[in-house]
């Protein structure tokens, strides 16, 4: 099978919101009225974001749920995406899994593929997503002022667990083994509470290194720091009764885990019964977790309201140890 049959087989879809998809040399879009384009790519490498024993269908669904996650931090609303994709052969069964896991999400999300690139090499896969949100009410990161309430979604430190469980660092029961692999091979993007906070989140980020390391994404650009309550981002843990791990793993996985793709965000006081509201009309779980102080910094609360002192490094890909 050649390159342009496989595209034809395996990627084109008659396209319903872009003005022009796969076939031509550009795809064509246009920005609904009052709208901006949003605009964001990820990439995932073998070896490096997945292991090649992934399920192919697993694979698709995370390619593209990292990229939708972006969007929805920004409270965009998905629209198209390109694929890139370079891989070392035709292997008719990975392409089968992985179109379907790609297709199914983005169906879910009536996001279209609209065009991409295809070429012999090492597994890696590219996304670039389009969204829309109306214009001047994109999240950023740089709104946060001190006195907003902190907020995540979900909960955090599955994915991390699954990762130490796999690196045999931790042994786990298998329905948590499961449930906790799912999350890391099968990460939920949280379009609908992105777009449910328009006009009441005053900064949001996705959590893809870790919150520690994502809120301090915020922070810096807000010029504020904040202040965690240990003990209320362990109740957002439903699933935390369930880890049979000791409380140093816990905190890494929860604070310092990554690949949550959950939103961290900040909001004022005032709106906090708007914000429930946003999180039931999204169905997402979200806890209130701290508060945006004026000094700078994070500081970490324990269950006697004694602040924490220990160091946790969220993930950096250049990062010398
Ligand atoms: P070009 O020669 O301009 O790079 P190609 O010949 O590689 O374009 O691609 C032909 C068409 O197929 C283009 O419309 C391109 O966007 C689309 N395409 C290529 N690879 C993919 C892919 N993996 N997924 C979706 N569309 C793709
Ligand atoms: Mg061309």
């Amino acid at each position: 099978m050649g390159e342009f049959d496989l595209i034809e087989h395996y990627f084109k879809k008659p396209v319903r919101h872009a003005d022009l998809g796969i076939g031509d040399d550009c795809a064509l879009l246009s920005a609904s009225p009052g709208q901006q384009l949003a605009i964001s790519t990820d990439m995932l490498v073998e070896g490096r974001h997945f292991l090649s024993t992934v399920n192919p269908a697993r694979l698709g669904h995370k390619a593209l749920s990292v990229n939708l996650s972006d969007l929805a931090a920004c409270g965009a609303r998905p629209k198209a995406f390109l694929l890139s994709l370079a891989m070392p052969r035709v292997d008719r069964t990975w392409l089968e899994g992985f179109s379907e896991g790609l297709f199914r999400l983005a169906e879910a999300h009536e996001c279209e593929l609209v065009g991409g690139d295809t070429t012999q090499g090492p597994l890696n896969i590219s996304i670039t997503v389009f969204g829309e949100v109306p214009h001047g009410q994109a999240l950023l990161r740089s709104g946060a002022q001190s006195g907003d309430d902190l907020y995540v979604s979900g909960t955090l430190g599955d994915a991390r667990l699954a990762l130490e469980a796999f690196r045999g660092t931790v042994q786990l029961p298998s329905p948590v083994l499961e449930s906790s692999r799912l999350r890391m091979e099968m990460p939920t993007p949280r379009v609908a509470l992105g777009m449910a906070l328009r006009g009441l989140a005053s900064a949001a980020a996705d959590i893809s290194d870790g919150l520690l390391g994502d809120l301090s994404h915020i922070l810096r650009a807000s010029g504020v720091g904040a202040c965690i309550d240990l003990p209320k981002a362990e109740q957002l843990l439903a699933c935390l009764p369930h880890w049979p791990c000791p409380e140093h793993l816990l905190h890494t996985c929860v604070l310092a885990g990554g690949d949550d793709y959950e939103l961290v965000f900040t909001a004022p006081a005032a709106v906090r019964e708007q914000v429930q509201q946003a999180a039931l009309l999204s169905q997402t779980p979200v806890s209130r977790i701290g508060a945006i102080r004026a000094e700078p910094g994070i500081q970490l609360l324990d269950r006697q309201g004694l602040v924490v002192q220990r160091q946790f490094q969220s993930f950096d890909h250049f990062a010398t140890a």
